[in-house]
């Protein structure tokens, strides 16, 4: 049970990953749908032969015919995945597959559409709805070359048949009762049903997965990769809000650059995944001690900048003197088992109500960072900031 929900997590997870399938899967997919397709067609055809009435609804001779042609489909499409399923260990991400498989699709359909009339619904559904879930997941070239493609052996096959060097929907038998007309509306319907139904669920999938993409891309650009805080670019961004914010209403903001102290020695004495280990530990003490408001990110190596929107000198000395005190009190266990203890400068620098650039105050908690550096380390400088 256990493993059979894992697998189910494992092929959602797969599916999920659609849009970064290799081009070959892509193309894999497009087939997967499609040899169905022309097995229900197939279906439909013994159908319609087996009712006694079937005379007056089709052209006996020729539904035996298409019958051939909806195997030939079949067995091409096979063949086809076959190729798929060896191209796809060759050359996955090759662009041909999904020419080859779109080309096809369109095809074969476009076929199969002539045999009941190029003007119907089903045409229509097909030319329309396949790009547009097509352009989601597939090469946008290979669409337009198969769209374009199939629109024209469309539109020619419709000339000639309009010009009359070719029957209009040979297989059908021109509806003269109510009977026939109803049969021939439901075999559309069953026919565009199979598209009606993968276009729309294919699009909604699609276009929720990408959002999640996108959600997660965007996250993942804001985000240090080691310590899970906000990066160098998230973190200024924010400062450059909170400064303008601080300016439109007149309220305090503080910010703080911190480095730790004698970080080098860590790598040097434990090494580089003890040193990350240290980085991911700081990280988190310092969070647990700022506000909820606060904002805390990676600005480069071992140093870190906190916005404190709101906060005013003392306040702020009050979280940032928290944040110093349970990062000396931190023990931290290297991969041999013995205690790391770490601690940090801190450059605090705030702001009320001026008009600021944020550059500068980058600049001032820099220089206050400076000083606690050259006046022991494992302590907080304040720069008073004589605005403009
Ligand atoms: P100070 O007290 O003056 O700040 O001394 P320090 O040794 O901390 O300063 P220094 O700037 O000389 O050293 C910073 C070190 O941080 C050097 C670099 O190897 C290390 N470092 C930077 N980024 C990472 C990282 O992502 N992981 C690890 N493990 N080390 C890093
Ligand atoms: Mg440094
Ligand atoms: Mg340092």
């Amino acid at each position: 049970m256990e493993r059979q929900i894992q697998k189910i997590r494992t092929l959602r997870n797969h599916l999920s990953a659609a849009l970064e399938w290799s081009s070959v899967d892509k193309g894999l997919i497009l087939l997967v749908m499609i040899i169905p397709i022309y097995g229900q067609y197939l279906l439909w055809s013994l159908y319609v032969l087996s009712r006694p009435d079937r005379e007056r609804l089709v052209n006996v001779y020729l539904t035996i015919e298409v019958m051939k042609i909806e195997i030939a489909f079949m067995i091409m499409g096979a063949i086809t995945l076959f190729l798929g399923l060896y191209l796809r260990k060759k050359n996955p991400d090759g662009l041909f597959f999904q020419h080859l498989t779109l080309h096809f699709f369109s095809l074969t359909l476009v076929a199969m559409s002539y045999t009941i009339g190029t003007a119907s619904f089903c045409a229509g559904l097909v030319l329309l709805g396949a790009p547009v879930f097509g352009f989601i997941l597939l090469d946008r070239k290979a669409v337009w070359g198969a769209t374009i493609t199939a629109l024209i052996v469309l539109l020619g096959l419709s000339y000639a048949t309009a010009y009359g060097f070719i029957p209009y929907a040979p297989v059908m038998v021109p509806a003269i009762d109510h009977a026939s007309i109803l049969f021939w509306m439901n075999s559309v319907f069953f026919f565009a049903a199979p598209f009606f139904i993968l276009i729309i669920l294919m699009a909604d999938q699609m276009l929720m997965w990408w959002r999640e993409r996108e959600d997660k891309i965007r996250h993942m650009s804001r985000t240090d990769a080691l310590t899970g805080i906000h990066n160098r670019m998230s973190i200024l961004s924010i400062l450059d809000r909170e400064v303008a914010r601080a300016e439109r209403t007149k309220t305090s903001l503080s910010m703080v650059i911190l480095d730790l102290d004698h970080f080098k020695k860590v790598n040097d004495v434990w090494g580089h995944p003890t040193g990350d280990l240290v980085l991911k530990t700081a990280a988190k003490v310092l969070k647990h001690n700022i506000r909820e408001i606060d904002a805390l990110g990676r600005y480069g190596g071992e140093e870190f900048v906190i916005v404190l929107p709101g906060a005013d000198p003392l306040e702020a000395q009050k979280i940032i003197e928290r944040c110093r005190v349970k990062l000396s009190e931190a023990e931290i266990l290297s991969d041999n088992h013995s205690l790391i203890k770490v601690t940090a400068s801190f450059g605090l620098v705030s702001v009320n109500g001026h008009t600021i650039e944020s550059h500068t105050l980058i600049k001032t908690a820099d220089e206050a960072l400076y000083l606690a550096k050259h006046s022991g380390r494992n302590r907080i400088e304040i720069k008073t900031f004589e605005a403009v």
